[in-house]
């Protein structure tokens, strides 16, 4: 999801960077058009489960659109260079196996579905948000890292990010779980910088600074509409935990102007509850990534010793607002929690916590991607100013016995949708 969890953990895709068009272009009608453009649900005959299979779609698995013609920079530069990021891939212990989503049980169809910020604009609370949002921005503790500084101001903290959100690319994903791409992918918003610093992040080159042009609240929405407008079946915002101020400016925007498209939050789960609850109401898919159970190997990796309290908070916060992963009869994510945890090598104690954690206290029923593509990148195997090896415990990829190893843990622990 990484710089945030996801781009830290995520493979490599090859990216589509979005044109973006004027929000105004086009009608309300005309992206409820194309929102609606997939093709029905069919349920796998083989035992009858509900399941949705990229393989079996248009295109087929891995397939993507092709991409809209640029408009020569409208994003600014940097944008249209077309980052290949993805946000925490979904596969399973063995790399590029395609994830399904678990057979739909009933307890988890969400059907009739609207997006909640809906209601939240109707009732005036998306309004009351945006007041607050500014207000944070103010004196500035939208995340965990508490810097209190003056963002309407220009002024930056640990993010390096002042008053409007940097994007490094926006595009059509096809690399996410399958709830989330289904057939017409999952509308990335990748944010510039992120208030982690991980040591492995496969996204370093625009997690470590702002990377991408900075848009105004008008901007970010249009980009949000012009996703929906492609036909994605959700807004996934990935590594937004600095950015959820403008996040929610942009959707008090695009609300009015047609967002009818669930938005994913997609994040390392370093976030404030303070920005959370900004948000209850207007996500409906939380998509945190838990990483570290100890806080030494946060501080050493992430530079985060408080990560694993602050995490394990932000998830529960999350899950009391949106509760366990529910789907459409399309199979589609439409409300809810989905875990990604990334398999470290050597860390296979962290792995179990983990899980177990998760089972314990979040949920029996919680949607989890035990996830086994990490790689070592950015500082990891780098030579230090004497000449040693960076972070030599963890240059090497997890083995096949620690990916079974922690699915197996998932089993024990009780995690059945995972
Ligand atoms: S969002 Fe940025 S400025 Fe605000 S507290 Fe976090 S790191 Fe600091």
């Amino acid at each position: 999801m990484a710089p945030s969890a996801s781009a830290s953990s995520g493979r490599t895709h090859p990216a589509r960077v979005i044109a973006w068009r004027s929000a105004t272009s086009r009608g309300p009608a005309a992206r409820a058009s194309a929102r609606d453009s997939g093709p029905p649900y069919r349920p796998s005959r083989a035992g009858g489960a509900a399941r949705l299979r990229a393989s079996s779609l248009p295109g087929g698995h891995g397939a993507r659109r092709d991409p809209l013609p640029a408009l020569g920079g409208a994003l600014g530069t940097g944008v249209d260079r077309g980052h290949g990021r993805d946000t925490g891939p979904s596969t399973t212990a063995e790399e590029g196996t395609p994830r399904t989503i678990h057979p739909v049980d009933r307890r988890f169809v969400l059907e009739p579905f609207e997006p909640a910020y809906l209601a939240a604009y109707r009732d005036g609370r998306l309004a009351e948000r945006v007041e607050a949002a500014r207000a944070e921005l103010a004196s500035c503790r939208a995340c965990p890292r508490d810097c209190d500084v003056d963002r309407l101001a220009g002024e930056t903290g640990v993010c390096h990010v002042g008053r409007h959100a940097p994007v490094a690319s926006a595009f059509a994903h096809f690399g996410e779980e399958d709830c989330l791409r289904g057939w017409a992918g999952s509308g990335t918003i990748f944010f510039g910088s992120c208030n982690l610093r991980c040591v492995f992040c496969q996204n370093w080159d625009i997690s470590q600074r702002p990377a991408g042009p900075e848009l105004t609240a008008d901007r970010l929405a249009s980009l949000m509409l012009e996703l929906q407008d492609q036909g994605c079946h959700n807004v996934n915002l990935v590594t937004p935990e600095h950015v959820v101020p403008q996040v929610i400016e942009a959707v008090a925007e695009a609300v009015p102007l047609g967002l009818r498209v669930p938005i994913v939050y997609n994040t390392s789960a370093y976030d404030a509850l303070r920005s959370l609850r900004l948000l209850d109401g207007l996500v409906d898919v939380y998509m945190p990534d838990l990483k570290f159970w100890r806080p030494e190997t946060a501080r050493r990796l992430a530079r985060a010793a408080d990560y694993p309290q602050r995490a394990r908070e932000a998830i529960l916060e999350m899950h009391r607002q949106v509760g366990d992963l529910r789907v459409g009869p399309d199979g589609l994510a439409r409300r809810g929690l989905i875990v990604r945890h990334l398999v470290m090598p050597g860390l296979g104690d962290e792995t179990e916590a983990i899980l177990g954690w998760l089972a314990r206290e979040v949920s029996p029923d919680a949607f989890v991607n035990v996830m086994g593509q990490y790689r070592p990148e950015h500082r990891v195997g780098t030579p230090d100013r004497a000449g040693r090896v960076r972070h030599g415990e963890i240059d090497r990829r997890p083995s096949t016995d620690e990916l079974a190893a922690a699915h197996a843990a998932a089993r024990r622990a009780g995690l059945w949708r995972v």
